[in-house]
């Protein structure tokens, strides 16, 4: 098992957070069935048994479910701690040429797009990591030339298109010996500031699928991917100086309530599939990824299974360090939807 130290150097870490309770859900009479306990475990209870609770007192402890992770933030963590213990350790690498990912799994509603985009006022973890980015650049600058851009995308149905630019095209993924994974046509940005990009990124941010479904009003159908690439070189290598590039992928997952609890025909059912399957390869390729890394094996890894594995080949596993942050509601009219991303996150977490 990784210690937190340990993990920092090689192996995947999986945190979960909580967002609080809305106004709108107490006023409907939800109320709150997780707990957090010392930063790193989480309690869910079954709202059956708490409603029991209050007929036969004290008798159901034992029903609760208990699961660790590496963090656990409660509802009251803000964006810059959340940044600080999940994304910031990541930096360093990329900065000196190695690919990393973070992702932000959950269900619809649970704050995925709170945790990586976050709001103009508090800005989540793609804002927090290019921040950090230009911060340690000052340091390294000394002897090294650096040049940051950014793609923002969303894969849609297994589709891809960009959301910086915004056509209705939809871009090829290809495989390039040199370059590694590449989105043919997808638009790249210089940033010189990372305030500059906030901006961009909500406009991206809206330019997502977002459709009515069964389940909420709005919700994203689709996986909003940024990608941040680092390029370097050495300042007295001259002409011939090698290249480096680190990439840092993060990403907003769909939404992974499953497709059998809203009421969708045709065009959802079709998208809830597609997102089921996506989401599923990823956890196989990261549970496989890992299981390589621990016993020194070299199984198959199933990329192939869905665009997001495959536009994330060169992101995951090997020197790549992968986080994922799993996103869930407090409310007892959510407990399986946080039920089953609990087991997600803790299947991935358990290698
Ligand atoms: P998702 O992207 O998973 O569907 P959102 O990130 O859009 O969910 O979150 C749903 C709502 O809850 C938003 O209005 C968001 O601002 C709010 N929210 C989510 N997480 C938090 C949090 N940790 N603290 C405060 N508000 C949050
Ligand atoms: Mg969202």
């Amino acid at each position: 098992k990784c210690s937190w130290q340990d993990f920092m150097l090689t192996c995947l870490q999986v945190a979960v957070r909580l967002r609080p309770l809305w106004n709108k859900e107490i006023e409907k009479d939800e109320f709150e069935i997780v707990r957090i306990l010392d930063q790193k475990v989480v309690i869910l209870m079954d709202p059956a048994d708490i409603l029991n609770e209050q007929n036969v007192l004290g008798k159901n402890r034992s029903k609760e479910k208990q699961y660790a992770f590496d963090f656990a933030f409660d509802k009251d963590a803000i964006q810059t701690e959340v940044f600080s213990k999940t994304t910031r350790f990541l930096c360093d690498g990329v900065l000196n040429g190695y690919n990393a990912t973070v992702f932000a799994y959950g269900a619809t509603g649970a704050g995925k797009t709170y945790t990586m985009l976050g709001t103009e006022d508090k800005p989540g973890i793609m804002f927090q990591t290019l921040k950090e980015l230009f911060t340690k650049i000052k340091d390294y600058q000394i002897d090294r030339n650096y040049n940051i851009r950014v793609s923002f995308l969303e894969i849609y149905n297994e589709q891809i298109r960009d959301l910086i630019m915004v056509s209705s095209e939809v871009l090829d993924l290809r495989e390039d010996p040199v370059k590694g994974v590449q989105v043919a046509g997808l638009s790249e940005i210089e940033v010189d500031t990372p305030e500059e990009i906030l901006d961009l990124l909500i406009f991206g941010n809206r330019n997502r699928q977002v459709e009515a479904t069964g389940a909420n009003e709005t919700s994203s159908r689709s996986h909003a991917v940024l990608q941040i690439i680092c390029e370097h070189k050495d300042r007295d290598a001259g002409i011939e100086a090698e290249i480096r590039i680190g990439k840092l992928s993060l990403i907003d997952l769909a939404g992974s309530e499953r497709a059998s609890k809203t009421n969708n025909r045709g065009i959802r059912m079709i998208e809830g599939a597609n997102i089921n399957r996506s989401l599923l390869a990823l956890g196989n390729c990261i549970n496989m990824l890992h299981e390589n890394n621990s016993k020194n094996q070299q199984n198959y890894i199933p990329f192939r299974d869905s665009k997001l594995t495959r536009l994330l080949k060169d992101s995951l596993g090997g020197n790549c360090r992968t986080v994922m942050i799993a996103n869930i509601s407090p409310s007892n009219a959510c407990y399986e939807d946080t039920h089953n991303t609990l087991k997600y996150a803790n299947r991935a977490k358990n290698i």
